[in-house]
């Protein structure tokens, strides 16, 4: 394109609040033959809730909630911040809360799995089926069945193990954007596929991709997981444009043809995209698109 249709372009684009970082974004934009979209903060809200809590040991709740709180107190991801949440209100309910958390030490982040680190003198663990099995505890039938149940309500679990046993555990929701559905059935009209790649359970991310129409879904994938199956796919000749929000995306956006952040995504994900939806709304993945194309076209 040239320089003027570019810039022509951009200034449409962020006046509308897809900001493109180029000419190069643009100009690839239009070839886009597939979506790649992240799930958890992408075609989710991202901003996921405790809607159930179970014990599987004498702990209190309120003793498990505050192991809880302490080993995800430094953790960013949002299922710590629905945990932390959760814990806070029973503690608001109960009359006893604080703002004071518990220290926790030897904090550490196992990606796509979970944190873990010393809460006094107890080991807590807290994160997915994968970070038990890594750390060699067992998950009984009582504990799978809870799993179960809620991952087919699309729900995430979120395990807390205790010195060495599953003591407790949360069921997290995290509702669908409202456009969400609409926009893949739209880019399906615009001749695009979507697919859904994520870090999360293949049960809760297949019955969120049922919910907004998208069938294909790789779940379980870690951040450079993430960025291959783009390098897959393009493999097979397609030009791919990646979805995401965290930075767990970034290694896939810079991977993809043209990467998109979603603008309420983290720094780390705006900075790596070729294309920032202002808006956080995935309508403007079509906007995008279609943009490129009346440019590119303009210009043929
Ligand atoms: P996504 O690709 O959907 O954004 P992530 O790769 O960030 O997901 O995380 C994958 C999974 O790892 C989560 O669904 C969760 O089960 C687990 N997980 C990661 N971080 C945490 C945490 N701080 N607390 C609890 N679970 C976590
Ligand atoms: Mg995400």
């Amino acid at each position: 394109a040239t320089p003027t249709a570019v810039m022509v372009a951009t200034g449409k684009g962020a006046s509308q609040g897809v900001l493109i970082k180029g000419g190069n974004a643009l100009e690839k934009a239009h070839k886009v033959k597939l979506v790649v979209f992240d799930k958890t903060g992408t075609l989710t809200l991202g901003k996921p809730e405790v809607v159930s809590d179970v014990l599987f040991s004498s702990y209190s709740l309120e003793d498990l909630c505050d192991m809880a709180t302490a080993a995800e107190a430094n953790s960013e991801h949002p299922l710590a911040k629905a945990v932390m949440e959760h814990a806070k209100r029973l503690r608001l309910k109960n009359g006893s809360y604080t703002e004071h958390v518990t220290e926790v030490k030897d904090f550490e982040v196992h990606t796509g799995a979970g944190v873990s680190g010393k809460v006094g003198e107890a080991t807590v663990l807290v994160g997915n089926k994968r970070l038990m099995r890594a750390c060699s505890i067992p998950v009984g039938p009582e504990v799978e069945d809870y799993i179960l149940k809620n991952e087919q309500l699309a729900r995430t679990c979120v395990l807390v193990a205790i010195d060495g046993k599953v003591a407790g555990a949360f069921a997290v929701t995290d509702p669908v954007k409202p456009e969400a559905r609409c926009v893949i059935s739209f880019l399906r009209s615009m001749g695009i596929s979507s697919i859904m790649v994520t870090g999360d359970n293949r049960a809760t991310a297949t019955a969120i991709a049922k919910e907004v129409g998208i069938d294909k879904v790789f779940a379980e994938i870690d951040p450079m997981g993430k960025a291959d199956k783009i390098k897959e796919l393009q493999m097979k000749g397609m030009n791919v444009a990646m979805v995401g929000d965290g930075i767990n995306d970034s290694p896939a956006l810079v991977a993809a043809d043209v990467g998109m952040a979603i603008g309420a995504g983290t720094d780390v994900a705006i900075e790596a995209a070729d294309i920032v939806l202002i808006k956080s709304n995935l309508e403007d993945v079509a906007t995008a698109i279609d943009l490129s194309r009346k440019t590119m076209s303009r210009i043929r």
